[in-house]
């Protein structure tokens, strides 16, 4: 007996097999067709497709036969996929220097013909055969042959075209993944530019918006004013802050800063309502009539010089009616002078615009 030589191409040839992801996997009918049509052409009792694996060749389809798989070294077929482009035919293996002693011929299962066609790939490696056995010693008559071949190509193109969607399956699925991931950075990108967004709108001392976050908003309220809901727009600033400063250190005017911030909140109508606009000055914003703003802005007056902060601490304030059609910043313009006004007078009251 003559153990099948290796292919020049046997590393690829491996390769090329593997990538079929056949090996070991369950039997298919289409598979199992072939080789029934291929025992029933060429009127024998055993036909299998074999695949030649390194040191095996295991069948993927098999009538006739009950093993699964047979070393290689004994595999007919490992000596058909030596030429690629032949029908390897034995008619009588007895007869045959390469296998009269093989124990597949002098034992069970008795083998005296056999004819493979090899299976190739596109890459033109052989990975095994479509052949067909008997016990008895035959010749296959030229229509057989012919099949035999054809089937042989039937069965590579199968192999083909479950590898090729099977590869298909698998982009669509990775695709699948990758729109996925996709939507999640999309989300987290959103997120966490909300973040950003709600940092660049609020002063991080006092935890209040920012004075372009109420620029926003009072330029919404705008927006939706009309005659029935005037705006007022009120600037509020601490009264001899640098003093607080200078007398009992910078984090002590923090600690102050944020207790005003904190008593604003309580006070303002609404989250944006209210504002830091800069160092010891905040802006309050006010739906409602300029009479109703200032007993607000009185009532917020009163409030901070009662707060127990442990320091005499007032607040002079400025408030200005938005006028329709004007530019905002006027409208801040006037409630900055109302509010000088209210230092020039003393500091810790209330001045509107209109009374300047
Ligand atoms: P007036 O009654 O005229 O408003 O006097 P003032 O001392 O309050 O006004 P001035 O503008 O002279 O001083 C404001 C001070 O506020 C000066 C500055 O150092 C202080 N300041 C501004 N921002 C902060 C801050 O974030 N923390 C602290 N502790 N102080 C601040
Ligand atoms: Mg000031
Ligand atoms: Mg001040």
């Amino acid at each position: 007996m003559q153990k099948p030589q290796i292919p020049a191409n046997e590393t690829a040839r491996l390769e090329a097999l593997r990538h079929y992801g056949v090996l070991d996997t369950p039997p298919e009918q289409d598979f199992d067709d072939l080789v029934a049509i291929a025992a029933a052409i060429c009127d024998v009792p055993t036909a299998l497709v074999s695949l030649i694996d390194a040191d095996r060749q295991w069948f993927k389809a098999r009538i006739g036969l009950d093993a699964q798989e047979t070393p290689r070294d004994l595999a007919f077929c490992a000596h058909a996929i030596l030429e690629p482009n032949r029908t390897m035919v034995v008619p009588d293996a007895r007869n045959d220097e390469r296998f009269f002693d093989s124990p597949l011929v002098t034992d069970d299962p008795h083998i005296r013909f056999y004819a493979g066609s090899p299976l190739v790939t596109p890459g033109g490696e052989a990975i095994g055969t479509l052949c067909v056995i008997d016990s008895e010693p035959r010749e296959l008559q030229p229509h057989q042959f012919d099949a035999l071949q054809a089937l042989s190509k039937q069965t590579s193109r199968l192999l083909e075209l479950r590898r090729v969607s099977r590869a298909l399956a698998q982009q669509l699925q990775e695709s699948d993944w990758y729109e996925h991931k996709l939507l999640q950075y999309q989300a987290e990108l959103e997120a966490s530019n909300a973040d950003l967004t709600a940092l660049t709108r609020t002063d991080p001392l006092t935890g209040l918006p920012n004075r372009r976050a109420f620029a926003l908003a009072l330029e919404q309220a705008v927006a939706r004013s009309d005659a029935n809901a005037p705006l007022q727009v009120a600037v509020l600033d601490i009264d001899h802050f640098k003093l607080i400063n200078d007398v009992h250190g910078h984090p002590e005017g923090d600690r102050i800063l944020q207790a005003v911030a904190d008593a604003l909140r309580l006070y303002s109508a609404g989250p944006n309502s209210v504002a830091r606009y800069g160092g010891e000055e905040f802006l309050m914003l006010f739906e409602a009539p300029s009479a109703q703003a200032q007993l607000q802005c009185e009532f917020v007056r009163e409030a901070i010089s009662n707060l127990p902060v442990g320091l005499p601490l007032t607040v002079s304030i400025g408030l200005a009616s938005y006028r329709a059609g004007e530019e905002t910043a006027a409208t801040f313009a006037r409630a900055d002078q109302a509010l000088y006004a209210a230092k020039r007078n003393g500091r810790n009251r209330v001045i509107v615009a209109e009374d300047v």
